[in-house]
Formats: structure tokens, sequence, C-alpha cells
């Protein structure tokens, strides 16, 4: 969703505030907008666009030198992307100004009472109401009359306010949106994202549910709901400046497909061991008695994240033989499975903010389930609520598709796996011991599989340039990992790629196949091979134009396909996390033939922190 930014300090406020906009752009990019202050006084600058459409409009309209700001990359939730919509938002006579992240949810009710008092609203965003709420509630003092209006908001929303009459002040709130506090030497800022943080300082503070913090020159106030006085507990990140700059490639989207070596090897680390699996997060929870008491999982996750989790369902399933479930997010708030203190939740969600599956989240304690998150932020809301937290060592992702933070967290549900399995009746038979070498091999397999596959995936999209419609068929795992791929097409090229279960082409999709449209056949599940032979020949007798990928040494596929890919072999439940390469590639080459800006694809946005 949007991002928000704020700076006080002793620099000009306004280079800083556009260049942490610019890192988080992918929260949202229908509109920029910053407010700086002169210290008496508050001028904004809004445009349509990116930060760098933002950027235009200030040199043609500069705005004056100040040491404190505020700024806001929105994702339109209420109200077209306009410049009009665009934060920072004033009220009747602009002594407010307000960035905000999230969506207030009774906002007509609020506006239309604030109308009968006489206020006159220019926007067409729930946004609006805040300003015109302070200045209705205002005390003249800054901090009381934020308190005065904050019961009257319902919904999920983080806000930066500026004041007219209080120049020198940023308020900031966080009520289950992310918003960090970073520390720097006599300077403070203001994020959505750790990300934006990171060439300037590592000490952060995310702000908590209820908490006020009042931010003046040298000075960070923080205050419970009730105005006692925190101590902001800072904690460090271990991400670096270079993570979120982009290196050698042209895109991040790229960069980050070639991290995936890196990322698997960090989440490995000191996890792995020759004795076993080491998860200190959990064993500080569970007691190997609690873990054997367990008898159903409930996977629940949103897009990518979903598709991770549908692995994780068949591998943990198989491990364990317990049953697992697994649900979207969006929906498992209203309606899930029965759930009980034995119903083990575990919930995927990179940015750890994504609002439908913190929602889930909540309700899986509601239900007094005990309650595991597998997510890449350090100190997240999903972080902060689940019982414990395996964190995926992705490093930050800044591209809206995602790549790294996926295979991750399939890396993260292996150990997880693994680890539960060993609570349970220890790790001696031969799968999983063959799943532990396997794991430890993964980075270098992933490193073979990247260089494996460019140059003729980046081919392949040249020669589909002119293709609206592809398939990617599969069985078993393969059929998951077809999913994963079409969504990233769609995400990324526009394509209407669409993922069928090998054997369910026959039942009704069979109709869509024409001469010479691409069938992508995922083949890396050895014990399923024959049947997924058969499917192909049934769309080949069609004549599609098919592509299979399987693994090096299968003589077998190469007859039955227009063109094959070879992967290397591993474990079969880790087999996804090699196969999606060529398909994450896919998506990224085939979007760049097409000349979409595969970072920021058009209405998406990453972290989504509204339901
Ligand atoms: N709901 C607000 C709007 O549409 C904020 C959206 C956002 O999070 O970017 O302006």
């Amino acid at each position: 969703m949007s991002g928000i930014v704020g700076y006080i300090g002793k620099r000009n406020a306004q280079p800083i505030l556009l260049d942490c906009l610019d890192q988080l752009d992918y929260r949202g990019y229908d509109s920029a907008g910053i407010a700086i202050s002169t210290g008496t006084s508050i001028e904004k600058r809004r445009a349509v666009g990116r930060v760098k459409d933002l950027r235009t409009h200030i040199l043609r309209e500069p705005i004056p030198a100040g040491t404190i700001g505020i700024g806001h990359t929105r994702w339109a939730t209420h109200g077209t992307p306009s410049e009009q919509n665009s934060h920072p938002l004033s009220g009747c006579d602009h002594r407010y100004l307000v960035v905000h992240n999230g969506i207030i949810e009774n906002y007509t009710a609020l506006k239309r009472g604030l109308k009968k008092s006489g206020h006159t609203f220019r926007t067409d965003t729930d946004t609006e109401v805040i300003p015109h709420l302070l200045e209705e509630h205002d005390t003249g003092d800054f901090e009381s009359t934020v308190r005065a209006v904050l019961p009257l908001l319902k919904g999920s929303f983080a806000l930066a306010i500026m004041s007219q009459q209080h120049p020198q002040t940023i308020v900031a709130i966080s009520q289950d949106n992310p918003l960090v506090i970073g520390f720097g030497k006599g300077e403070t800022f203001l994020a959505s994202d750790i990300p934006a943080l990171l060439p300037y300082t590592r000490e952060i503070y995310p702000i908590k549910n209820g908490e006020i913090a009042i931010l003046t020159p040298g000075k960070v106030q923080l205050t419970s709901v009730d105005g006692e006085a925190i101590e902001p507990k800072r904690m460090r990140v271990e991400w670096d400046k270079q993570d979120v700059q982009f290196q050698d490639y042209e895109h991040y989207m790229l960069k980050e497909i070639f991290e995936q070596t890196k990322a698997a090897e960090e989440t490995l680390a000191g996890r792995l061991t020759s004795s076993g699996i080491h998860l200190p997060e959990l064993e500080a929870a569970w007691s190997k008695e609690r873990v054997q008491q367990l008898k159903k999982i409930d996977i629940v996750a949103s897009g990518t994240s979903y598709h991770a989790g549908m692995i994780g369902r068949k591998v943990l399933e198989q491990l364990l033989q317990l049953p697992v479930h697994v649900s979207y997010s969006s929906e498992f708030r209203d309606d899930h499975p029965p759930l009980d203190e034995d119903s083990l939740i575990v919930v995927l969600s990179q940015s750890g903010e994504t609002a439908d599956t913190l929602s889930a989240l909540r309700e899986g304690k509601r239900l007094k389930c005990p309650t595991i998150a597998i997510t890449n932020t350090v100190g997240s809301t999903i972080s902060r609520k689940a019982d414990s937290t395996i964190y995926t060592k992705a490093g930050p992702e800044l591209a809206v598709a995602s790549t790294k933070a996926y295979t991750s967290q399939l890396t993260a549900i292996m150990l997880l796996a693994l680890w539960l399995k060993e609570q349970r009746e220890g790790l001696e038979e031969e799968i999983t011991l063959s799943l532990l070498q396997s794991l430890a091999r993964l980075p270098g397999d992933i490193d073979s599989t990247l260089i494996m596959t460019k140059d003729a995936i980046d081919q392949f999209a040249q020669v589909t340039f002119d293709q609206e419609h592809l398939f990617l068929i599969g069985r078993g795992l393969d059929y998951v990992l077809a999913l994963e791929g079409a969504l990233k097409l769609q995400e990324v090229a526009y394509i209407h790629a669409d993922a069928y279960a090998a054997g369910e082409m026959k039942h009704g999709t069979m109709a869509l196949i024409t001469p010479g449209v691409p069938v992508i056949a995922l083949a890396t599940q050895h014990h399923v091979l024959d049947k997924v032979i058969s499917n192909i020949r049934e769309v080949k007798a069609r004549d599609a134009f098919v592509i299979g990928i399987t693994t090096t040494g299968d003589e077998l596929l190469v007859e039955e396909v227009d063109q094959v890919l070879y992967i290397p072999e591993t474990h079969p439940y880790l087999m996804p996390i090699l196969a999606v390469i060529p398909l994450q590639l896919l998506a990224y080459y085939s979007g760049i033939v097409r000349d979409h800006d595969v970072d920021r694809p058009r209405n998406l946005a990453k972290s989504l922190t509204v339901e």
C-alpha cells in the first residue's frame, strides 16, 4: 500500500524525503507528495504518478527549504489517482497536513457528520476526514488534538501529521499498519518500511498499536494510549545498504531472482546442522510434548505466499502424517475449518504486514491456537503478534513480484517441517535423511538452475512475445508450481496465463488449446512422469507448442515436447524451489519484451496493508 516517510534533523529535508519515497514506491505509485516546514510555515507539493513526476513538479515549482517534513506515495483505495486526491491532505483551512496509509472504514459516517458541522470536502478520499476532524477537535495542543481524534477512526492506518500551528513537530501513529522510526545522529526518520531507512540508519523502532510518537528536533517522545511515557526499545537491522541498490542489474526483479542462492544460504545458515534442525526461535516456545499433541496444521497466506503454503501443505502432510489445510488469508477470517488449541496455525507473509494475514492470525489467536509466523521482516506486526517467528533471510525484496521471498519461504517451511518431525518422532527415516542432504545442497542447485536456464528462457520470451495466452500444466507439486508460474506471468507480463492440474485439461480446458498456443509442461516429479507425458501428448495432438521442464538425465520428455529445459535434480520436495526459477525468469523477460515496468506492474503494490 502507500509509503509514508518523515524527517526531522539538521539537513535539507527535501532530498531525503524524495530519496526515501523512491525506496518506498513499490508500496504504491499512483501519486506522490511531500510537505516541508521552514520552521515557521509548511508548504506541500504533490503530483500524479511516481516520485520522478513529483521531482519534475518540484523543479517547476520549488518548495521552500526546511529541515522537517513528511511524504507519501499512494496506492489509491478511495478516489482516483489525481493531484487533488494526493497526500498530504488538508481540511478546510490547511491547518493540518496528513499522510495516510490504509483505510478509514467509517469515513462515510464521519464525513456526513463533518459536512453537517460545516466542513467542505475537496477530495474523494477516506483520508480527508482526518484533517477535518483535527480542525473540529483542535485544542490548541497538537498531541491532545490527535488523542481526541484517534478513537473516532475505525480501520487500519499509519499516519504522519504536521500542523501549521506547531511547525517543528511531526506526530506519527501506527494502527495495524507499519510505521518505523529510524534514529540517526541528531536526526530522526520515519518510514513505512525498513529498506527506505537503510541508507541513513540501521537503528529502528517499529511504532506499535496504541502508541503516539511525537517527533521534534533532537527528540522522540513515545507515549501509550493513556499518555504514559514509553522508552522506544531500539532494534538494529542486519540488512545492508547495498541490498536496496540495483548494483549490476537493470531491475530489482532480476537482481532478486539472482539473489536466491544467497537467500537460501542465509535462511539455512546455523539452522541446518549435522545434528539436526536448530531453530531456537521455536525451541523457546515449544516442548516436545506440546509438538506431539498437535492434531492438525492450518497454513494461511495470500498470493505467492499462498502458493508456498500449498507446497508446505503437501510436505508437512507427508512428513508428519497430520492433516494440513491451507487457506487464503482473505477467506480465513470469516470462513475457516474447525480450530482448537491443538491446531497449529502457520502464517506466511514476506512483509509481515499483510492485512488479510494479520486478521487471520488474530482469528487463530482468538481461538487459542498456537501460531508460528514465517516472514522476512524483523519487528513486523505479524512477527510481533505470532507466538514464534521463523525469519526468512532473503534481505529486502523491492520488486512488486515476489521471487526470493518465495523460495526463502519454501526453504523455511522445509526447516519447520523437519523440526516438527524431529520433535515428534526423530529424523531417522530415509525420506527425511535424504531431504536433509538435499537441503544442504540447495544453494548450489539454485545457482546451477540460474545458469542453466537464463539464456534459453530469454529466447523463449522473445519468440512468444505476441502470445496473449499461455498454459502451464503439472501434477502434484508441479501443479502448485504451475500456479505460481502463472501468477508471475500475469503480474509482470500481463499475459493471460493459466495453470492446470495436467490430468484436468481433458475435462474442459482442452477446448482452449489452439495450434501454436504455448504450453509449459512441468515434469519434475518423477513418480508421475508417465502420466504427465500422456497429458503432454494430448495437448501436442492439438498442435500446442510445448516447452517441457524436467531434470537433467531424464531422456523421456525430450521425445515429446518442442523444446526441453533441464534443471538439476534434487529431492522431490525441493524441486519447486529450483523449477520456479525458469518461470520467474520467463515472467521477467516476457515483461521486458513487452516493454512493461517489471518492478512496478500496473494496478499492483507490494505489502498489502488493506483488507
Ligand atoms: N485510503 C487512502 C487513499 O486512498 C490511502 C491509500 C494508501 O494507503 O495509499 O488515499
